[in-house]
């Protein structure tokens, strides 16, 4: 193994840490530039980028991980590349070829080795690509000019003590409108949804969770993760609905559930008023792969799942074998590991 920074990685949270390269790439005049490694970790953009006033910008996150023998590998980065180019089109923004995307996440972690965890440690480098709109302009209009950047910064287990139930509230607010922007990952989303989060800390629950914005009776998203439900009689049950961003953890949990667990899944409406239905529940996402979900609080009454403190067998079955295949421990689908060689 390469040298490896003297980071105290088990100490490590969800904070930026800056590392020594990261990757930016210009469109101007109908195409993107080759794109290079560069040091500063500073962009000087136009005062009237469109990024800045009219929130024209997209971001994605995922994550290179350390194997047992010392390899790198990063988790279906394709998946990534496909959806940035669907937040780019809702937003009319350019699109990137899914090989540009995907090599300049390789690039940025090859740059970085040294700060690519060691494996056991739970810690993982995540990586952070976006596109956002420069260039002078003043008019509500698609920018000039576009910037797409790749940085990294290593990142640790997001379950310090273990697998651990936390509880959520059902907010009253949304975080995108019905035929919005909910399904793309852009920054508009998260700016509106942080006062919600905000009331759900101070009431001591772990975020907030949305209903579907025009009736308010179907669950939608947990905080910044999507929902998902193990029924009674042991179905995967995950929303569907245009106003859900598309997690790739989701969709990769349904796969490990059908497949690997031998689950029946289904993807359709989650009453609030039918909680009943489910025996586990879990938020899903990259950064934490699974969050169980302990209860949920809606009109004053908590919904307890499997227990308040202990994770549903369900769950844990679904954590350990999706963290093996990110991890190089359990046999991954075809097509979802690349190696960062
Ligand atoms: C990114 C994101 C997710 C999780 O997606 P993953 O691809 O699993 O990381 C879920 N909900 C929202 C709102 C998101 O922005």
């Amino acid at each position: 193994m390469s040298n490896v920074k003297n980071i105290d990685w088990g100490k490590l949270g969800f904070n930026y840490i800056k590392t020594d390269l990261r990757y930016v790439s210009i469109w101007k005049d109908g195409s993107w530039d080759d794109g290079k490694l560069v040091e500063d970790n500073n962009i000087t953009i136009s005062e009237g980028s469109t990024a800045i006033h009219y929130g024209q910008q997209c971001f994605e996150g995922l994550k290179a991980y350390r194997t047992a023998e010392g390899k790198i590998q990063l988790f279906r980065p394709d998946e990534n590349a496909k959806r940035m180019n669907n937040s780019c089109k809702r937003l009319l923004m350019p699109e990137l070829p899914i090989e540009k995307f995907v090599e300049a996440c390789v690039q940025v972690v090859k740059a970085n080795e040294a700060y690519v965890p060691p494996y056991g440690t739970g810690a993982t480098l995540y990586l952070r690509p976006y596109v956002i709109g420069i260039g002078d302009n003043l008019g509500v209009k698609p920018a000039p000019e576009f910037l797409f950047g790749v940085f990294c910064s290593p990142v640790g287990p997001y379950f310090k003590g273990g697998l651990a139930p936390v509880n959520f509230m059902i907010s009253d607010y949304d975080r995108a409108a019905p035929y919005g922007t909910g399904a793309a990952k852009v920054g508009g989303n998260y700016a509106a949804s942080l006062l919600a989060h905000e009331i759900a800390v101070k009431r001591g629950f772990a975020d907030c969770i949305y209903l579907d914005p025009l009736t308010h009776s179907k669950i939608e998203e947990v905080g910044a993760a999507n929902f998902f439900g193990i029924t009674k009689d042991n179905k995967f049950v995950t929303p569907k609905s245009d106003s859900i961003l598309p997690s790739i953890t989701k969709y990769s949990l349904m796969h490990v559930a059908k497949e690997y667990l031998g689950l029946e899944v289904e993807e359709r409406d989650v009453l609030i008023d039918n909680l009943d239905e489910f025996k586990e529940a879990g938020a899903c996402g990259t950064a934490a792969v699974i969050t169980p979900i302990g209860g949920i609080e809606y009109k004053e009454e908590l919904h307890v799942f499997h227990s308040e403190t202990v994770v549903g067998p369900i769950t844990r079955k679904l954590y350990d074998t999706l963290c093996g295949i990110q991890i190089g421990e359990v046999k991954a689908p075809e097509g979802w590991i690349v190696e960062v060689k």
